[in-house]
């Protein structure tokens, strides 16, 4: 299978550090796929190199089009929808404004995401006509994913979307990211709760230092690769593991 997105020993950096190294991953239409790694392990800066925020070497590649020299904007025309870190939405506009100015496209079809949006998270429905500021941590995240979703993205790059919500809305951020790729959007998620992403990812990507540790079916996370990825420890911790609620089925 070609894959919507083939990245290539991907590689970037910030002057002489190095924060990816050489990645090469394949999403394909409908597919969720969490990016877990521990903070600094390069899941941003993967992120950022798709989009061509930063400069990278190595190839991304979307729908068969090289992305090598292609501008943000355009890639964002083809198809790449982005989510950063913090949910970003006008807080002075209401909800319907947030969304309606997240599309260029034709009234009919804006009407018809819009809709689409609201079927996602009827909490948006509901306050649709309050201004963002006055949302919750949890209904403004949705908010920001709705503005995406606006510009009818064929691959959704989400940026820890569950930091500092209640476990409640986290499930409920993530239900939709599952939603999401269930209707044919590809979604690479990034994320630091490893339990959370694990039980609605298709598949798994772990980053350590820049580097894929282990990219496959969530159910075939090996324990020790999440062990590594998180604490670093290769052949297990003393006292336990830390970390035995983070896989499926936990
Ligand atoms: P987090 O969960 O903290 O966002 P992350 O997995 O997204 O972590 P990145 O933000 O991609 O990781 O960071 C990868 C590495 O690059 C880290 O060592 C980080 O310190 C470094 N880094 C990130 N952004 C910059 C920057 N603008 N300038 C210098 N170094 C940076």
């Amino acid at each position: 299978m070609s894959g919507l997105l083939r990245l290539d020993g991907l590689t970037a950096g910030y002057g002489g550090a190095t924060a990816l190294d050489g990645v090469s991953l394949t999403l394909v239409p409908g597919e969720a796929v969490a990016l877990l790694g521990a903070n600094g392990a390069g899941k941003t800066t993967l992120m950022k190199a798709i989009l061509g925020l930063v400069p990278a070497a190595g190839r991304v590649a979307f729908d068969g089009t090289d992305l090598a020299g292609v501008p943000t904007e355009r890639r964002v025309r083809l198809g790449l929808g982005y989510v950063p870190e913090g949910r970003r939405v006008f807080p002075g506009m209401s909800v319907r404004d947030n969304l309606e100015v997240a599309s260029f496209a034709a009234a009919a079809r804006r009407r018809d995401r819009m809709e689409r949006v609201f079927a996602l998270f009827p909490q948006l429905r509901v306050k649709a006509a309050d201004t963002a500021w006055r949302l919750s941590g949890g209904q403004q995240q949705m908010l920001a994913i709705g503005r995406a979703l606006m510009g009818e993205p064929r691959l959704l790059l989400l940026d820890e979307p569950s930091l500092g919500l209640s476990p409640k809305l986290a499930a409920e951020v993530f239900a939709a990211v599952r939603a999401i790729a269930d209707s044919g959007t590809a979604v690479l998620v990034a994320e630091q709760s490893t339990a959370r992403a694990l039980a609605v990812a298709h598949r798994v990507a772990l980053l350590r230092l820049g580097t894929l540790l282990h990219d496959g079916p969530a159910e075939a996370l090996p324990p020790d690769a999440l062990r590594a990825a998180f604490l670093g420890v290769p052949g297990g911790v003393p006292g336990g593991d830390p970390l035995a609620d983070a896989r499926p089925g936990g």
